[in-house]
């Protein structure tokens, strides 16, 4: 039988990441002589890729200038304050102990993903990481497939923080788990229907328990 897979999204869902993301996004702003966007405003884009991101804040001519000052600063700043959410560590360890694999699927590029998750001692606890390097982001279903493919495994959840990553795990065919500590508030995420909509990691530890059985 193939193993059962639970897949989350990184950003907003399993690390606190947002803070670190949004310093570096703005960093740009302020190097090129720009109007910095609030914080708040950025924050409820995270999620999208980078170049969707600025062009929310910038004239599209200032767009791969920022792009390239955010590539600059991320990696020099993202354990900053970036940390896991309380009781991811144990959820994970307690998944694999139950049988399950982890996956990551993410619309950051593999290679920071693994770095961010390699820093935060979250490496071992996942059984593949997934960026989204060069093919379509969620909502499109691609990085949750090539993650499932990539394990081979079933998927079971498709767990985060933006209406993106449910419609992404619906039209992957899993069943979808909205966190509401992350970048869209628990109103927004409704919109898009998850079968599950919480405030902590707990209930997930027990429904997936019961699809076991
Ligand atoms: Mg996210």
């Amino acid at each position: 039988m193939r193993p059962k897979t639970i897949v989350f999204d990184l950003d907003g869902t399993l690390v606190d990441s947002l803070p670190d993301i949004s310093n570096s996004f703005r960093y740009g702003f302020a190097k090129l002589g720009l109007p910095v966007p609030d914080a708040t405003a950025v924050r409820a884009e995270i999620g999208k890729p980078l170049e969707e991101m600025y062009a929310s804040f910038a004239p599209a001519e200032q767009v791969a200038a920022l792009c390239a000052c955010y590539r600059e600063h991320y990696p020099q700043h993202f354990t900053d304050q970036t940390r896991p959410y309380p009781g991811v560590l144990e959820l994970l360890a307690q998944l694999r102990q139950a049988g399950f694999k982890t996956a990551v699927a993410t619309t950051k590029q593999s290679f920071m993903a693994t770095r961010l998750l390699t820093a935060l001692g979250l490496v071992a606890l996942i059984d593949h990481i997934q960026g989204t390097d060069g093919f379509p982001h969620k909502p499109a279903p691609d990085v949750i497939l090539r993650a499932l493919a990539a394990v081979g495994g079933d998927g079971l959840w498709m767990v985060g923080d933006t209406v993106s990553d449910i419609a992404a795990g619906k039209a992957a065919g899993l069943k979808t788990y909205a966190v509401s500590w992350g970048t869209h508030d628990a109103a927004t995420l409704a919109s898009a229907h998850p079968d599950v909509l919480a405030t902590t990691l707990t209930p997930l530890l027990e429904l997936t328990a019961l699809s076991q059985k």
